[in-house]
């Protein structure tokens, strides 16, 4: 006997009834897009059944998986039907009912009303589904998972809830059926169907069927010669990989082998990284076929991971088409494919950036920071991926300006066998550094890495055509002489450099050494000041300051190297405390003195020193100063 019950009433998620009156009040100029969405649904409806076909001897199954676009226009229905896995009642509330990615509400809401073209960046988000909105005041999903016999029945009006009631006598598979708003019945012309479905669900791996019609029956791009795919195909096939149908890619490859293997592939390289504005793209990966049967979407294996900012396909009738991600991983042929991929990615790079520099900064401003992670992790190409980082440095006029190590490299004296790098917040800060002026007055190029990751990037790096990296606070910096120049001031200047440092100057280090104690790990003479008192500078094989910075905040338990104060013996002030110091009367001032260059030198790095301490020594100077000063005038 048959039990009548009442369908069981849901509530959305709050999000989601935000996100359904925003579609249906502001986000509506491009509606069509919801069309793309439910085909694609579908479509991946149908790969997640497929796997299970293939890898499960008890759903094996040979029906045609298929979508089907079924217009009625009698009572304005739109239904988009698909064979693939289904939803149970759980799958329903969870899938239908909730939004999985928590930022995406607000990204739509910022878009805003008369956001045409964004609005198509909804499946990018997870919310896909929603869109059916824009086109139905009444939305009905009936579905049938191929786990279980009964089939249920999901409607709602948008509005803020939800019904779920059994449904009896489905197929496997869903069916999305809109009940088209009153004024949208051009969503039942098979004409006007058609265009939307071949301007945007082309390239969908199943059969799409229109009425009796096989709309999606052409050729696949990625088979044909490169001769015969026209820009706007190529553009097309990009907004179907990547759901962003209004931005051109920044390049695309097209290729194609037929010996060792055979293989054809298209990869593109979209206009904008959507990482740094928050979102991971984290179902990244290429869609790998075999003989044109998708076999897998977002197969991460088939680039590196600091690649995965790429969209593509690769087809290839060498694979085997029903295994595990593991044992395809282990293909012999697969792994072949991987690495020509990878090496044409970095071809194609080296032409961008030789060819077009332009383009190839737009291009490194998007993905520098997600290529440059391969350097820690793909030991076999970074030399390769060494040759395409860009850094800002001392070169020229235009700090903007970004130059490869190669480009260092080239301009680097004869007698010069390093390659010197700063690191700092800004270009500005960096260029107050005392530790600059050594490598200003020999004319010596200096890299500014402005993002604390560069630091670790070199690191990594290390060598770069046998030059050593290495950042300019460090003792093992190897400073060319300074050349004497015949010129009368310099001259001079140079020769009483070579006279060495004035007396006193070792009581005066000395001094210096017992006022800091094990503050630092030494005070010595600066051989590479020559405006600057004083500097710090970072012992032997020790991490560079700004790094070390990075890892103390990243962790507490992180120790700071002890820094060795260096001091110019040619500064005026240095030669005049110098000057004092054999008289024990002046000890404690000199003393003092110590300390304030120390915390100077901080300064000088963007690092605060303790600041009562520094500002209590500051009065003690001052009142001293004053205290030599009479109040009467001309005294
Ligand atoms: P996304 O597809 O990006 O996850 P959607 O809002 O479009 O976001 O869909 C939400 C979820 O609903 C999907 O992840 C899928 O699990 C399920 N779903 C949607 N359409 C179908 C369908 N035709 N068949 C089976 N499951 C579906």
């Amino acid at each position: 006997m048959a039990t009548e019950t009442a369908p069981q009433e849901f509530t959305f998620q709050a999000e989601i009834s935000q996100l359904l009156h925003l579609l249906s009040h502001s986000l509506y100029q491009n509606r069509e897009i919801a069309i793309r969405e439910l085909v694609s649904n579908a479509s991946d409806a149908l790969d997640k059944f497929r796997h299970i076909s293939l890898t499960q001897k008890e759903h094996e199954d040979d029906a045609k998986l298929t979508i089907s676009i079924e217009p009625d226009e009698e009572n304005r229905i739109l239904t988009i039907r698909d064979n693939g896995i289904g939803m149970t009642h759980d799958e329903l509330i969870q899938n239908l009912g909730t939004i999985a990615h928590s930022g995406s509400l607000e990204y739509l809401k910022k878009l805003g009303a008369g956001a045409k073209e964004d609005v198509s960046l909804i499946g990018q988000f997870g919310v896909g589904f929603y869109s059916a909105f824009m086109l139905a005041d009444r939305v009905e999903v009936l579905t049938r998972s191929y786990q279980e016999d009964t089939g249920w029945r999901w409607e709602s009006d948008g509005s803020g809830q939800f019904t779920i009631e059994p449904a009896e006598g489905l197929e496997r598979g869903s069916q999305v059926r809109l009940h088209l708003k009153e004024e949208l019945t051009e969503y039942t012309q098979p004409v006007r169907l058609k265009h939307i479905l071949t301007e945007y669900s082309t390239f969908v791996p199943y059969a799409i069927r229109l009425g009796e019609e096989h709309v999606n029956d052409q050729t696949p791009i990625w088979v044909e010669p490169k001769s015969q795919v026209t820009d706007e195909q190529y553009k097309n096939f990009y907004g179907y990989l990547s759901k962003r149908t209004h931005e051109e890619p920044l390049w695309h490859l097209h290729l194609t082998s037929d010996s060792p293997f055979q293989f054809h592939a298209i990869l593109y390289c979209p206009a904008s990284n959507f990482e740094l504005m928050g979102f991971g793209k984290d179902e990244h990966g290429l869609s790998l076929c075999a003989k044109r049967i998708l076999v897998q979407n977002n197969c991460r294996e088939l680039l590196p991971e600091y690649l995965r900012f790429i969209y593509g396909l690769v087809d290839s009738a060498d694979l085997p088409l029903n295994v595990s991600r593991q044992a395809l991983q282990d293909d012999t042929v697969f792994r072949k494919i991987r690495k020509v991929l990878v090496k044409k990615v970095f071809n194609h790079l080296e032409g961008v950036a030789k060819d077009s520099p332009d383009d190839y900064r737009t291009f490194y401003e998007q993905f520098g920071s997600t290529l440059r992670e391969g350097v820690a992790s793909d030991f076999e190409n970074r030399d390769t991926i060494a040759k395409l980082l860009r850094f800002r440095s001392s070169h020229g006029d235009d700090r903007a300006a970004l130059i490869s190590l190669g480009d260092y490299v080239s301009r680097m004296p004869g007698g010069q066998k390093q390659i010197f790098y700063v690191g700092g917040e800004t270009v500005a800060s960096i260029e107050k550094n005392p530790n600059l002026e050594a490598f200003r007055s020999r004319n010596l190029e200096v890299l500014y890495l402005v993002d604390p990751v560069d630091e670790f990037v070199l690191n990594h790096v290390h060598q770069f055509e046998d030059k050593d990296l290495i950042s300019i606070d460090s003792s093992d910096v190897d400073l060319p002489e300074l050349e004497s120049t015949s010129d009368s001031e310099e001259g001079d200047q140079s020769k009483a450099e070579q006279a060495g440092p004035p007396a006193g100057f070792e009581t005066l280090l000395n001094l210096f050494r017992e006022a800091l104690g094990e503050t630092v790990e030494d005070v010595r003479e600066s051989k590479r000041l020559t405006d600057s008192a004083c500097c710090l500078v970072n012992p032997e094989g020790a991490m560079s300051a700004q790094l070390q910075k990075v890892l103390s905040r990243a962790s507490d338990d992180f120790q700071l190297t002890k820094r060795i104060l260096e001091i110019n013996p040619s500064h005026p002030l240095v030669k005049h405390l110098a000057g004092l110091s054999s008289n024990d009367e002046h000890k404690a001032f000199i003393k003092n003195c110590g300390q304030q260059f120390f915390a100077n030198a901080m300064l000088a790095e963007g690092v605060i020193p303790d600041p009562h301490e520094t500002s209590q020594r500051m009065m003690g100077f001052m009142q001293e100063l004053a205290q030599q000063r009479s109040p009467i005038a001309g005294a």
